[in-house]
């Protein structure tokens, strides 16, 4: 199926956004899926464009609220397969609050970050993913703060599937993106995103020269989470693979009796009179 629309994307050229779309649409092919079975929603930042890029159902949402839209679609509708995304200011600060609740509450859903480090919308502010030291406009002197560890968070947070690619590497972030979208649960993927324009230190160099493929470890076992965790810290979160997948847990949407038997939306959930009648008696 052809998932590209005829929407040109204004994102700078070399942003590393672009792979991520590519990666997504072929995904999405891959896994059999129709563009009206796929819903895309965003939250704000260049990389919030990215639903309208896409030939599927695609709502652009606000700033850091991609989550709650995405997961109260899909428990409207649960036969819609449903990809939030956004970028790491959105997720990580803003955002952050809805991210670690996501994640631990399992609805059957992919969330795709796309990590620069940085605030490009915005031309160029420290982001919660910045180095320390990192110098931008918004902190002339080099930022003060630690950035925080998505993937850390993620497994402390309970994921169920947790996995980081780099948008150099279309192959494997088209294969996670795809294992993500058929996982029963919800899946986080960080990807590390490079932001041409605004961040001169974390580029396509940069990551070539700092990132560690799980592939290289032939013992790795992503159903470890202990494993995971510790290579996680030993990498200093710059591993990409599929880091973590946990496949016996079930996700909310099976776990709670309405969303389980069938979709909302074709569920007759309408009071009746009688109906009202019986729930006013309760609060008298
Ligand atoms: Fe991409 Fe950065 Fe340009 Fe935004 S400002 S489109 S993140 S390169």
């Amino acid at each position: 199926k052809d998932f590209r629309n005829n929407v040109k994307p204004n994102w700078c050229p070399g942003c590393g956004d672009f792979s991520v779309q590519a990666a997504i649409q072929r995904a999405a092919a891959n896994a059999g899926l129709e563009p009206e079975n796929l819903a895309i929603v965003s939250g704000i930042g260049c990389s919030g464009r990215i639903s309208g890029y896409i030939n599927c159902y695609g709502f652009h949402g606000i700033h850091g609220r991609a989550l709650p839209i995405a997961q109260g679609l899909k428990l409207a509708n649960r036969d819609l397969t449903v990809i939030a995304s956004g970028g790491d200011g959105d997720g990580f600060a803003i955002g952050m609050g809805h991210t670690i609740h996501a994640i631990r509450r399992n609805v059957n859903i992919t969330y795709i970050v796309m990590d620069n480090q940085i605030y490009g919308l915005t031309k160029g502010q420290t982001s919660p993913r910045s180095a320390f030291g990192f110098k931008t406009k918004s902190t002339p002197e080099g930022s003060v703060e630690s950035p925080l560890s998505p993937l850390e968070i993620a497994m402390a947070a309970g994921a169920t599937f947790v996995a980081q690619s780099f948008s150099s590497n279309l192959k494997q972030l088209t294969e996670l993106i795809e294992q993500g979208i058929k996982h029963e649960g919800f899946a986080f993927i960080n990807v590390f995103s490079p932001c041409v324009t605004f961040n001169k230190i974390n580029t396509y160099d940069w990551f070539k020269e700092n990132i560690v493929d799980l592939a290289e470890f032939e013992d790795y076992d992503p159903s470890n989470r202990v494993m995971a965790m510790s290579k996680i810290m030993e990498t200093n979160g710059l591993l990409t693979g599929l880091i973590y997948q946990d496949t016996s847990r079930k996700s909310y949407e099976d776990l709670v009796p309405g969303f389980k038997k069938e979709p909302l939306v074709n569920q007759d959930i309408r009071l009746t009179e009688e109906d009202f009648e019986e729930l006013m008696v309760e609060f008298r």
